[in-house]
């Protein structure tokens, strides 16, 4: 099915990029996305992926908007105070993009819900603030075999990693072991800044827009750790780990890595 000139109009300006293609843009709107979490990363890599065209997109989230998310969760606005934040992001994300199919979830991902809520996708974009959930999604996502990207944020800092399941290294190969609750800070006690959260974010659209439409290289096998306080980017090599619970393939081993990266 070819691009409607509604369509040829909205995208217009990714159509002229020599990277992109009507193809590509096809290929975008048959995708489905299924994002966990609507706030800090959730809000900014939903916003580009119903920008950019995706056909359908899923929301998950099961908290309400409050006055200390407005800092960094730039589609919910100061009236929307006390609306789920998944119902309040489909109706923001329906006035940018009217396009795209936009379903919201107003749940908690949690181990009996997670595999009906990630089946189907075509990519995970995990936005969720938790580690406990971090390594769900990471794990789930594993199972069904459904590329993931995930990120995490805090203070001036973040990373971003792009998963294609049993191909390249997954959040449990470059990080085995889960950290206890409680053990690093979260968001409530080590702040962030927005523009960091939203840095990452868009990072995060920009790998799912990459490992659906084929255009560029994701960040496989690489964790790109950002440091907001002197705009300093560092790439750091990961790989598949033979014994890893999530993605380890007993018939085809792979080597171990010759080190763990640092976690942020
Ligand atoms: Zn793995």
């Amino acid at each position: 099915m070819t691009l409607t000139d509604a369509e040829l109009e909205r995208y217009s300006r990714q159509l002229v990029m020599p990277e992109w293609s009507g193809a590509a843009q096809q290929r975008l709107r048959s995708a489905s996305a299924i994002v966990i979490g609507a706030g800090a990363l959730g809000c900014p890599a939903a916003t580009y992926l119903v920008a950019a065209g995706i056909g359908r997109i899923g929301i998950v989230d099961e908290d309400e908007v409050e006055m200390s998310n407005l800092h960094r969760q730039p589609l919910h606005l100061t009236p929307d105070i006390g609306a789920r934040k998944a119902d309040n992001a489909m109706v923001k994300l329906g006035f940018l993009n009217p396009e795209v199919v936009i379903e919201p979830f107003p749940a908690r991902l949690e181990g009996f819900n997670a595999e009906a809520l990630l089946a189907g996708a075509d990519v995970v974009v995990d936005c969720s603030d938790s580690f406990a959930t971090r390594y769900l999604v990471n794990d789930v996502a594993c199972a069904l075999g459904i590329p993931l990207v995930e990120a995490g944020v805090l203070g001036l800092s973040g990373l971003v990693m792009s998963i294609r399941p049993r191909e390249s290294a997954c959040y449990r190969c470059a990080f085995p072991v889960e950290p206890a609750p409680g053990s690093l800070p979260s968001c409530r006690e080590g702040g962030v800044l927005g523009a960091i959260a939203g840095v990452l974010g868009s990072l995060q659209a920009l790998e799912a827009i990459k490992l659906v439409t084929g255009v560029g290289e994701p960040l496989r096998d690489r964790i790109l750790q950002f440091e907001g306080a002197l705009a300093s980017p560092t790439v750091i090599a990961t790989r598949r780990r033979a014994d890893c619970a999530a993605c380890g393939d007993p018939a085809h081993p792979v080597p171990e890595p010759a080190a763990t990266p640092e976690r942020v």
